[in-house]
C-alpha cells in the first residue's frame, strides 16, 4: 500500500459555492487557438480523474466534476474546506503532518489510501495523492475500490489455509502479537493451546492425502466449535498442527478447559469418504501474563509443552511447567558447554578404593569424574555423562579421564613400587566406536609410563554384548596389550556369562542391586545370596575376578567374603575421594 491508511473520514462538508477566479488557476480560454494559452481550467474541470486544487493553508480552491461525482455531491463546487478533513486525516495522523509538509513545500508528494465517506453515507477506498511545490497543491482522489477488494481477497488467500479455511501460521502470529499488546487487553493475560494430531502421518500415508485433507478439515470444524463460544481463535499452523488462542485469558483454568473440550470433541470418530477414522491429539497448554511475553517465546514454550504431552503418552493436554523447563534448559546449557568445559579443564577426578575382601587392603581405585561447573557447582556424572554420549563430547572427555587417571596411577606407583595400585577407568560405548581407543590407550600408557597391567577399563554389559567388528577387535587389542577389561554393573543387562567368557574380559563388577538384596541382618534374602554365590563360583571357573559394588556395611562385606567375592567397593570402605586422600590411605597401609 502506498502510505498510511485509516478509518472513514469525516463527511466532506460540501457546500455549493462558486469558485472565485484564482491566479493559481489558468484563466478560461476559448480554444486551442494559436497564440492563446491552453485552457487548463477546462481541462481540469473535465478531467476524468477526480481532482481538487488546494491552497497553502490546505483549503480547497477548486474541485472538478469527477470529484463531485465520486463523492456523490453532484456538483464540483466545494466550500473552502480544509482538505485534510476531506481526506479523513485525524489531528494526530502522521499523514496529516506529511500533508502539511507538502503544502509548505518541504515535501513533494504524499500518497495514502483512505476510506472516504460519500455524501450519502456510503464509503469508498481511495488513493489520495497530494503534490505541490509550496504554492497551490493538486489533490487527486482515485477510486481504488476494486483494486482494494482484490487486494483484500489476495490477503485473505495469503492468510488462510486452503484445506481447512482456518487462519494460517502468518495470520496466527499477527493475531498473537496483537493479543500480546497489553494496551488492548482486558485481563493482561494470554492462553495458548498448541495441538498436534497423534498418528496423523499414518492415516495420510495409508489412506492418501485426499482423505488426510478431508480429515484435517473435519478436525478444524470441531476445533472451531470448541473455540467459537469463547471467541477464541483457531489456526492451522501447518501439517497436523493447530493452535487455539485465548485472548484476555482469566487464568490457566480457562485454557486447560478449552484443551479438555477439544480432546472430548475429537473422541467421536470421523466419517470421511465412507471411512470411519479415529484420531486423538496431544496439546501443549501455555498460559501467562502478556507483559514480558513475546510471540516467539510463547510458541517455544508451547512447542516444548506439546513435546511433553507426546512424551507423557499422547492423547492428553499438558500444562507448561517452568521447573520442568528449567531442567530442560539446564540440560541444554550443559550440553552446549560440555566441549569447552573439557578444553577449559573444568573436570576433576575422585577415586574410590577397591578393597580385597579377605584382608582389607586397597588393591585398586576407580576413577569417577565430576564437573566443577562455574554456575551449577559440582555435578555428579549422571548429570552429564549421558549428554556427553549424546553429543559425542564423551570422546574428548573420556580421553582426558584416561590420561589424568593414568598419570595419577603412575604417581602412586612411583610412591609404592612394591605393591602398586591398579586404576579402573569407565569407558563409554561411544569411545570404542567413535575414537581409536586402542591408539589412545597405547599413547597414554607410553606418555605416562604406567604399566598396562595397572590399567583396568570398565565397560557395561550392554556395551560389549553382541559386540562384533570394531569393538570386539578393540577389546582383543587392549587385552593383548595387557590392559584388563571389567564388566561394570554386571547383572543389570543380559547377564550372559557364557557369552562373556568368550570375550577377553578379566573381571566382573557385580551391580549394587545384588548387594542391596542382603542389606539388613534382620531380613536377609537367601535367594539373592544363593544367586550371587552361584554367579561368583561360575565367574571364578571362567577365570574372572569378582568385585562387589555398593558395599555399605561390615556385614555385607563379611557375607561377600564368605561367598567368595574377591574385592569390594563402597561407602563401607570409602566414598569416592580426592587423590590426596588416597595418597594418605596408601601411606597408612603401605608404610
Ligand atoms: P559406576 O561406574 O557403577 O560407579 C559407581 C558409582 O556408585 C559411583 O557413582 C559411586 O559414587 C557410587 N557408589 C560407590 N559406593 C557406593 C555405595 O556404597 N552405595 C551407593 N549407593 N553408591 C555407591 P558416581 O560417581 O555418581 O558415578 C556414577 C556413574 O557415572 C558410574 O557408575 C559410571 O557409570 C559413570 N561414570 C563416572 N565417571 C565416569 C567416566 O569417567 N567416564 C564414563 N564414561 N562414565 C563415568
Ligand atoms: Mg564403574
Ligand atoms: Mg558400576
Amino acid at each position: 500500500m502506498g502510505g498510511p491508511s485509516g478509518g472513514p473520514s469525516a463527511e466532506p462538508d460540501i457546500t455549493p459555492v462558486m469558485l472565485t477566479q484564482s491566479h493559481d488557476v489558468p484563466p478560461e480560454a476559448g480554444g486551442p487557438t494559436a497564440g492563446e494559452p491552453p485552457n487548463y481550467r477546462a481541462a481540469f474541470a473535465m478531467a476524468r480523474l477526480p481532482m481538487a486544487l488546494v491552497d497553502r493553508e490546505g483549503c480547497v480552491l477548486a474541485a472538478n466534476e469527477a470529484l463531485g461525482a465520486l463523492l456523490g455531491t453532484g456538483s464540483a463546487r466545494f466550500a473552502a474546506r480544509v482538505a485534510a478533513g476531506l481526506l479523513g486525516l485525524a489531528e494526530d495522523d502522521p499523514a496529516r503532518a506529511a500533508f502539511r509538509e507538502v503544502l509548505t513545500g518541504r515535501r513533494d508528494q504524499l500518497r495514502c489510501t483512505r476510506l472516504v465517506k460519500r455524501r450519502d453515507g456510503t464509503t469508498l477506498w481511495a488513493e489520495l495523492t497530494l503534490s505541490g511545490t509550496g504554492g497551490t497543491a493538486l489533490l487527486s482522489v482515485e477510486d481504488i475500490g476494486e483494486r482494494h477488494s482484490l487486494r483484500e481477497q489476495l490477503r485473505h488467500l495469503q492468510m488462510h489455509d486452503p484445506v481447512t479455511r482456518l487462519p494460517n501460521r502468518a495470520l496466527f502470529f499477527e493475531r498473537l502479537s496483537a493479543a500480546l499488546d497489553i494496551a488492548g487487553s482486558r485481563t493482561g493475560r494470554i492462553g495458548l493451546c498448541y495441538l498436534d494430531l497423534d498418528g496423523f502421518k499414518a492415516i495420510n500415508d495409508t489412506l492418501g492425502h485426499r482423505i488426510g485433507d478431508q480429515l484435517l478439515a473435519a478436525v478444524a470444524q470441531r476445533l472451531q466449535t470448541c473455540a467459537e463460544p469463547g471467541g477464541n481463535l483457531v489456526a492451522r499452523l501447518g501439517g497436523d498442527e493447530f493452535a487455539l488462542l485465548v485472548r484476555d485469558s482469566t487464568g490457566t483454568g480457562q485454557a486447560t478447559k478449552l484443551a479438555e473440550s477439544v480432546l472430548t470433541a475429537l473422541q467421536r470418530p470421523f466419517d470421511v469418504d465412507g471411512q470411519r477414522l479415529a484420531v486423538s491429539a496431544s496439546i501443549g497448554v501455555v498460559e501467562r501474563e502478556a507483559a514480558g511475553s513475546s510471540a516467539t517465546g510463547l510458541m517455544q514454550a508451547a512447542d516444548t509443552t506439546l513435546y511433553w504431552a507426546k512424551a507423557d503418552g499422547k492423547a492428553r493436554w499438558t500444562l507448561f511447567d517452568p521447573e520442568r523447563n528449567a531442567h530442560r534448559m539446564t540440560r541444554q546449557a550443559l550440553t552446549s558447554t560440555l566441549r569447552q568445559a573439557v578444553e577449559r579443564g573444568e573436570f576433576v577426578l575422585d577415586y574410590q578404593p577397591l578393597v580385597a575382601l579377605d584382608n582389607g587392603i586397597v588393591r585398586g581405585v576407580e576413577a569417577l569424574v565430576r564437573w566443577q561447573h562455574p554456575h551449577f557447582g559440582r555435578l555428579a556424572p549422571d548429570r552429564f555423562i549421558g549428554l556427553a554420549e549424546e553429543n559425542g563430547s564423551i570422546v574428548q572427555l573420556g580421553r582426558w579421564v584416561l590420561a589424568e587417571s593414568c598419570r595419577q596411577a603412575r604417581a602412586w606407583q612411583k610412591d609404592h613400587p612394591d605393591d602398586p595400585l591398579f586404576i579402573s577407568v569407565n569407558v563409554a560405548v561411544r569411545q570404542v566406536w567413535d575414537s581409536d581407543l586402542v591408539a589412545d590407550v597405547a599413547a597414554i600408557l607410553e606418555e605416562t609410563g604406567l604399566p598396562p597391567e595397572l590399567l583396568q577399563l570398565e565397560l557395561t554389559e550392554s556395551a560389549v554384548m553382541g559386540s562384533a567388528g570394531r569393538p570386539l577387535q578393540a577389546l582383543h587389542a587392549l587385552s593383548e596389550m595387557g590392559v584388563r577389561i571389567a564388566i561394570d554393573d554386571f547383572g543389570t543387562g543380559y547377564s550372559n556369562l557364557a557369552y562373556m567368557s568368550r570375550l577377553p574380559v578379566s573381571a566382573l563388577k557385580l551391580d549394587g542391586s545384588f548387594v542391596q538384596g542382603f542389606r539388613s541382618a534382620e531380613h536377609p534374602n537367601p535367594a539373592d545370596e544363593t544367586i550371587v554365590e552361584a554367579l561368583v563360583e561360575l565367574a571364578h571357573r571362567l577365570g574372572l575376578t569378582v568385585t562387589a559394588e555398593c558395599v555399605e556395611n561390615a556385614e555385607q562385606a563379611e557375607r561377600l567374603r564368605r561367598i567368595g567375592c574377591d574385592t569390594g567397593q563402597g561407602w563401607h570402605y570409602s566414598r569416592p575421594v580426592a587423590p590426596d586422600s588416597i595418597s594418605a590411605l596408601l601411606a597408612a597401609q603401605r608404610p
